[in-house]
């Protein structure tokens, strides 16, 4: 049973079945890395522990830790349902752009379709940090622009262990 705090009249904090958990130290793994998860089409906090699980069964990578859900409004493109926002901190020996292929194969498992920017959507995996790496290609930019500014990836990231 979901437990929900209100933060304000459009946001909540969540603690679901898999947000908070913490898991292995990852030994083993070259990497460690935070990916931002969000979605607002459906049941997506029922989407965020399959996707606990699903991550669990890959080989790539080895979960760490999950944060809280954050629900919150929508940005860009008002007209969508509100969305929901979580950070799972992984291990990997991938570097960061095999990791963005495989987060895309990820995103499609799980319904994603692309169309628009700020769209909404099934299922988006970002990678905010990876390791203490600054990338800045023409498909990857990290630490995630702007997360620092947005409540949907710090309030997930501080609570974390
Ligand atoms: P957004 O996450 O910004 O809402 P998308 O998920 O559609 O939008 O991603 C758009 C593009 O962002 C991707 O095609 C990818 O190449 C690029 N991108 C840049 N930096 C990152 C990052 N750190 N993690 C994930 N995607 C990134
Ligand atoms: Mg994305």
């Amino acid at each position: 049973m979901p437990l929900c705090r209100v933060l304000d009249e459009r946001q909540s904090v969540y603690v679901d079945r898999h947000f908070p958990q913490t898991l292995s130290k990852a030994d083993g793994y070259r990497y460690r890395v935070i990916l931002g998860v969000g979605g607002n089409i459906g049941d997506t906090r029922r989407r965020m522990n399959h996707l606990w699980h699903y991550l669990g069964k890959l080989p790539q990578i080895c979960r760490i830790q999950s944060g809280v859900i954050l629900k919150n409004p929508p940005f860009g493109f008002h007209e969508q349902n509100d969305f929901d926002n979580t950070v799972i901190e992984i291990a990997t020996s991938l570097q960061p752009r095999a990791l963005l292929r495989l987060i895309w194969r990820i995103e499609k498992r799980f319904g994603r379709c692309r169309s628009f920017a700020n769209a909404p959507r099934t299922l988006d995996l970002d990678i905010l940090f990876f390791e203490n790496y600054k990338v800045r290609t023409k498909e990857l930019t990290i630490p995630h622009p702007h997360w620092s500014e947005r409540l949907s990836v710090t309030i997930p990231l501080e609570s974390l262990a």
